[in-house]
Order: structure tokens, then C-alpha cells, then sequence
């Protein structure tokens, strides 16, 4: 068995593989841990009365699956050939075969996509408030977004930056009740609603922001030191392009439990839901993908030994 991800989802299959006496190869990536990896406190994992911080979860996550015997790579799965059996994952010096494959490449970031945002990306223009946030002590920070990731955002940064502006594109937030309270309360947290971001400016490090009012149509130049785009993700499947069946954003789609469109290959975590995107659901997808797979291989091998009669 190959995992491919190493977040909360191929972590977790990788423990459920590994304890099922599967072996699993988990090719974790360069940057091992997934999202979590990138985040701060983790408050709502169960078993953590008292919170924990996200890259100590996959520490331990890491450390469970190596336990019980999976190993873990920390190298990028660069193609995958599903057509042919069995199936291979290739990285950029190796080509593994497995008789299944368990996908939980995540999401990342997105971007706004507007001039000056990759000029001035980590000159003041950034995804990851714990990267990035301490560079702006007592600076003036924008977020963009209205979900729980731009509210979170908000709140971390107020640990450093003297004013956090969240700049949202619509009238209401789209984030849980709670986070948008605490935001909302913070004193060092200011709100423009209806507003957009058009482009950064700046040579060499961010000056300023060129915003629009999406009510009145005024554009604008706001004052401030640096941005953190907040906006959502999207799912890791370029390497499954022609190779498993996605959805319209890009997201593998999944029937029958975790099964892909192709036999042996199954799903978990990010890459896979629109929906929940939390690290328990994430978990639990990787325990329902290692549990089909066990079922898939154990199928595979009464078929095989029955063949051999
Ligand atoms: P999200 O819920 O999809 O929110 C994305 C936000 O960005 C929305 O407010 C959206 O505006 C805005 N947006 C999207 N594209 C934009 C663009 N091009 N320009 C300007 N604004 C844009 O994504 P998320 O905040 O990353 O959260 C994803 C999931 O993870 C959610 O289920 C969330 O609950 C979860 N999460 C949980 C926690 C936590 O519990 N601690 C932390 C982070 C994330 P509209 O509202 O107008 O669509």
C-alpha cells in the first residue's frame, strides 16, 4: 500500500495500514503534516481538552503511524500511472508499485491572482500568519476573507501586527459564530465589508493596497504593511489529472465509501470534500480509506488463491 499525503487523512491510514499488517509507504511530501503544519492552536481536536498546536498533532500523528511499522518519506509523489497493475507512484528519483493506493494530498491556499501579489509574496504579501505573522510587529495588517481561516487569521495576528483590517466581499461573514465573535470583539480587529483587493503595490516590499467598493464602485489606495489572503483552498490533484475522476473544482470525487473510479485507488481527507475540511473528518476519512482498502486487498487475494485451485 501507498499513502500519498501526510496530513491528518494519510496519517491516519497510514495507523489503520499499518496495524492491519499492510506495510504502507507513506510518501508524505517535502513538507511533511498537511495544513496543520501551518497553523497555531488546534482547539476543537477531540482529546485535547486544553488545545494543541497543530504541528504537535502531527508530530504525534507521525509517530503513531512509524510505531506500528508504516514508513514515511518525506518526498513529493511528482505522477501516478493508475492504468496498469500495479498501480505505480512515481517521485522525482523513485517508481513505486502497490496494489492500492490511498490519496490525501490536501488543499492549499489559493490566491487572489491580482497584479503585484506574486511580485511582493513574502515582501509583505503571505497565506500563513504563523510563517509570517512576527515580520510585521506593530505594523498595519490586512486580511482578506470572511471565513473561520481569514477570522483565525485576524485573531493571530493581532499578537503581533498594532491594527488588523479584515476586508471581507460581502456584507456577513461566512465563518463559525464563534470565531467571527471573538474577532468581532477584539479591539485591534477593524472590519471593511463590501470591499475587494485589486492589486499590491509596492516595489520591493508592500506600501499599500489598491481596494474597491464593490457598493459605489470607488476604488482607493489604503495604507497598510502587509497582506494575508485568506480565502479557502483548493484540492492537490494535479498529478490525478486523466488518472482519477474529479469534480468541476477539481476535487476527486468518490462512490461507494472511498473508492475512486479506478480499482484500488481510494480517497480521504481535503482533497475529497467540499464540505467539512476539519482535521477529525480528515482523520476519520483516512480510517474508513485503509479499512476499504484492507476489504479491496483481502478480496484481491481470495480471488487470486481462489484462481490458484
Ligand atoms: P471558506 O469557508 O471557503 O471561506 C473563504 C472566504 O473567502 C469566504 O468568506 C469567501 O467569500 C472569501 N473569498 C473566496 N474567494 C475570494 C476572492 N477571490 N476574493 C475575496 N474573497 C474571497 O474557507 P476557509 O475560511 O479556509 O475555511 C474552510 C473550512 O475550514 C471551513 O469549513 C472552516 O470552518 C474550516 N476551518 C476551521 C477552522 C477552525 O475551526 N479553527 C479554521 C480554519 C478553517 P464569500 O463568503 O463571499 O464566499
Amino acid at each position: 500500500m501507498i499513502v500519498i499525503g501526510s496530513g491528518p487523512a494519510g496519517l491516519t491510514a497510514a495507523v489503520y495500514a499499518a496495524r492491519a499488517n499492510l506495510a504502507p509507504l507513506v510518501l508524505a511530501g517535502g513538507l511533511y503534516g498537511g495544513q496543520l503544519m501551518l497553523t497555531t492552536d488546534v482547539e476543537n481536536y477531540p482529546g485535547f481538552p486544553e488545545g494543541i498546536m497543530g504541528p504537535d498533532l502531527m508530530v504525534r500523528f507521525r509517530e503513531q503511524a512509524e510505531r506500528f511499522g508504516a514508513r514515511v518519506e518525506n518526498v513529493d509523489a511528482t505522477s501516478v500511472d493508475f492504468t496498469t497493475s500495479p498501480l505505480v507512484v512515481r517521485t522525482d528519483d523513485a517508481e513505486h508499485r502497490a496494489k492500492t493506493v490511498i490519496v490525501a494530498t490536501g488543499a492549499s491556499a489559493r490566491w487572489l491572482d491580482i497584479p503585484g501579489e506574486t511580485r511582493l509574496r513574502g515582501r509583505g504579501v503571505s497565506t500563513c500568519a504563523t510563517c509570517d505573522g512576527a515580520f510585521f510587529r506593530d505594523k498595519h495588517i490586512v486580511v482578506v476573507g470572511g471565513g473561520d481561516s481569514a477570522m483565525e487569521e485576524a485573531l493571530f495576528l493581532t499578537r503581533f501586527g498594532r491594527r488588523v483590517t479584515v476586508m471581507h466581499r460581502r456584507g456577513s461573514l461566512r465563518s463559525s459564530k464563534i470565531m467571527a465573535d471573538r474577532a468581532q470583539a477584539h479591539e485591534k480587529i477593524d472590519f471593511m465589508w463590501h470591499t475587494v483587493v485589486e492589486e499590491v503595490l509596492g516595489d520591493t516590499h508592500m506600501k499599500g493596497l489598491r481596494v474597491r467598493n464593490v457598493m459605489d464602485d470607488s476604488t482607493f489606495v489604503f495604507d497598510a504593511d502587509a497582506l494575508f489572503v485568506a480565502i479557502g483552498h483548493t484540492p492537490n490533484t494535479g498529478i490525478f489529472k486523466g488518472q482519477l475522476d474529479l469534480d468541476e473544482a477539481a476535487y476527486i470525487t468518490s462512490s461507494d465509501g472511498t473508492a475512486t473510479n479506478v480499482d484500488g485507488v481510494f480517497v480521504a481527507g481535503d482533497v475529497n470534500d467540499v464540505r467539512y475540511k476539519q482535521a477529525v473528518t480528515a482523520a476519520a476519512g483516512g480510517c474508513r480509506a485503509a479499512m476499504d482498502a484492507e476489504k479491496y486487498l483481502e478480496a484481491l487475494e481470495f480471488a487470486v488463491a481462489g484462481s490458484r485451485q
